[in-house]
């Protein structure tokens, strides 16, 4: 069985954002050499995402306003924000879209249903963090 293990770095600009990582997962896929098997990508960080959905900019901006709704970002909002943090809202988004996601490599592709792309949402970013992409197969 071969396995490789690659971590993507992340610095968004914006406290919060969405990203297309599919890029950098097919690349480490290719790295790999795998042609059967699994591809695992999840965030390192409990205040981001890994989820799998449509890469359309519309979409994207009504996951942050949806989010927005349900967690607001707020410093008195949240029990956990008495730590001194003010990120309570974005544990909260993380939860709802996921850590990561599972990919299955089929003939040395990832085997998407039509218009699936791999992205990282950010809810606490401008600065660095890291995605575990870890892939196994023959
Ligand atoms: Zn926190």
């Amino acid at each position: 069985m071969r396995s490789h293990t690659e971590y993507l770095w992340i610095n968004t600009k914006d406290r919060y954002d969405i990203v297309n990582i599919t890029p950098q997962v097919e690349e480490a896929l290719s790295k790999s050499g795998v042609k059967e098997g699994l591809c695992l990508v999840n965030s390192m960080h409990i205040t981001s995402s890994v989820f799998i959905n449509d890469n359309e900019r519309g979409l994207h901006k009504d996951f942050l306003v949806w989010l927005e709704k349900l967690a607001p970002y707020g410093k008195d909002k949240y029990q956990h924000n008495l730590t001194g943090e003010d990120n309570g809202d974005a544990h909260l988004k993380r939860t709802i879209m996921g850590r990561e996601v599972v990919v299955a490599i089929t003939k040395s592709i990832l085997d998407f249903g039509p218009w699936e792309q791999i992205f990282y949402g950010e809810f606490d970013g401008q600065r660095k963090k890291r995605v575990l992409v870890k892939i196994i197969g023959e």
